[in-house]
């Protein structure tokens, strides 16, 4: 495969901070930014409001942490900073991440405020300012209705997981909030999906923020995009040059409806191509399959409608092909966002249609990218047939029920010297059956070697899936 747009690597040593948060990073081998750190550390330090587009997991606390921590004044004990969150728990994680980034800042006071914590304890604690306040709005606004919690010094605001926030129906709790601080703070708001709401609440209570979005651990600059132009009669043709030409290892293709699935499958198929359908007219065995066999690398290409690929983890995928494009800018955003996880790169192949050029424009503007289009000659569909499945996989008559476990197949596989470790794939488990990958020129072997064989001194039958 092509290798798409380069990665930044982003050290914290490049940040002017304080040397005590240089030092505390350093502690907690914190060396590489992560994406979302990369992308907002820049606004946040220099005072931007930011409205940021981050899952948990992407390193977000620590990003708006190092904010807070680098404009504290030590001498002032005064809150300086709240962080307002959905939840007790993730109020507590939060406050973990912030004494962990503080401990060169001697006697930082963080406190978290959230419900279903005793008031009184609260109230003691309240006596002496903290410099950082975390909570849940609901406790914190109790807090200032007694008057206990003083947010006129408040310099930082962050809101956290806002959409939840919203969604737990916080709006008018965050807003009540908001009036206690002053006009000219900095806002940072975090959320990991971006509805209208968001951006109603953002233009309420922020000014000109930065923008910052990222998918899964990855800004949308370390996907690749690539749009390609085409009637509507020929988008197969073009998927197969496309496909050629970069050679993904492994790419799910998406369709808007079912029937165009499972259209587009049969095609692939027909013509060489190893791809599965995954769409909901299909019965539960044959999705369950086709993810297995996808996830196994036993096919490459996996097709699927939006919903039925919902939820399917899969970790490395070399590309995503909108076959058809979606209407939906997000959706577009949640598709792309499945290749170039795990801070690898990623690439994205996008067909339009003539009529489907406003849904370009959409996605560039809520993307805040220009859309590259490109003409790929159709010598070279001839390649699309030139990556191979590694795996085969091979379905046995056994399974949980039978007290089958994967170190159990993995020991009649490798009994003789035929088949190492290496040779051997993802294994599943299942009640009544199991799945096994194996390296594909070996396939033959290994089901000889089962069904010739024993497993747990049962006998097993075994069919290989290709
Ligand atoms: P968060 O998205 O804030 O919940 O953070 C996810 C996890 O990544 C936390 O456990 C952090 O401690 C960790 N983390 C955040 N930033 C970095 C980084 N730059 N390098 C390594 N680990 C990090």
């Amino acid at each position: 495969m092509t290798s798409p747009s380069s990665k930044h690597h982003l050290l914290f040593s490049s940040l002017s901070i304080r040397a005590e948060l240089q030092q505390a990073l350093d502690t907690v081998n914190y060396i590489e930014m992560s994406p979302i750190q990369a992308r907002s550390l820049g606004p946040i330090l220099s005072g931007n409001d930011v409205l940021a587009e981050a899952e948990t997991g992407s390193g977000k606390t620590a990003a708006f942490a190092i904010g807070i921590l680098n404009k504290l004044n030590l001498t002032l004990f005064k809150t300086q900073a709240l962080v307002i969150c959905p939840t007790r728990e993730l109020s507590e994680q939060v406050a973990v991440e912030i004494r962990r980034l503080a401990t060169g800042l001697a006697n930082t006071r963080v406190l978290t405020l959230c419900g279903g914590k005793p008031m009184h304890d609260q109230l003691t604690s309240l006596k002496r300012e903290p410099h950082i306040v975390v909570g849940t709005p609901g406790r914190l606004k109790k807090h200032i209705e007694k008057d206990t919690l003083k947010l006129g010094d408040i310099n930082t605001l962050v809101l956290d997981e806002a959409d939840r926030m919203l969604d737990m129906g916080f709006y008018n709790d965050i807003v009540s909030i908001l009036e206690q601080t002053n006009a000219s703070k900095q806002t940072l708001l975090f959320s990991a999906t971006y509805p209208e709401e968001i951006a109603k609440i953002s233009s309420s209570i922020q000014r000109e923020p930065v923008e910052v979005r990222v998918v899964g651990s990855n800004t949308v600059e370390q996907i690749e995009q690539v749009f390609i132009s085409t009637p509507d009669s020929q988008k197969t043709e073009k998927l197969l040059s496309a496909l050629g030409k970069y050679q993904p290892e492994n790419a799910i293709i998406f369709c808007n409806r079912k029937v165009g699935v499972q259209k587009l499958c049969d095609e692939l198929r027909s013509k060489g191509l190893p791809a599965r359908a995954l769409h909901g007219d299909l019965d539960q065995r044959d999705r369950d399959e086709a993810t297995l066999l996808f996830a196994n690398k036993t096919v490459n290409y996996l097709v699927a409608t939006d919903v039925a690929a919902r939820g399917l983890d899969i970790s490395a995928l070399s590309a995503v092909v909108n076959y058809d494009l979606t209407p939906d800018p997000e959706t577009h955003l949640h598709r792309i966002g499945r290749t170039a996880r795990a801070g690898l790169d990623g690439l994205a192949i996008s067909f339009v249609t003539p009529n489907e050029k406003h849904r370009v424009r959409a996605i560039e503007d809520y993307l805040q990218i220009k859309a590259r289009f490109e003409e790929i000659p159709e010598s070279f569909s001839s390649n699309a047939t030139s990556v191979k499945p590694t795996t085969c996989t091979l379905q046995l008559s056994v399974g949980k029920k039978d007290r089958i476990r994967p170190g159990d197949i993995v020991g009649a596989l490798t009994a003789g010297s035929e088949l190492t470790n290496d040779d051997i794939g993802k294994i599943t488990v299942q009640a009544r059956m199991s799945f096994v990958a194996v390296d594909r020129a070996l396939s033959q072997t290994a089901l000889d070697l089962l069904t010739n064989g024993r497993i747990k001194r049962q006998k097993v039958r075994a069919r290989l899936i290709r």
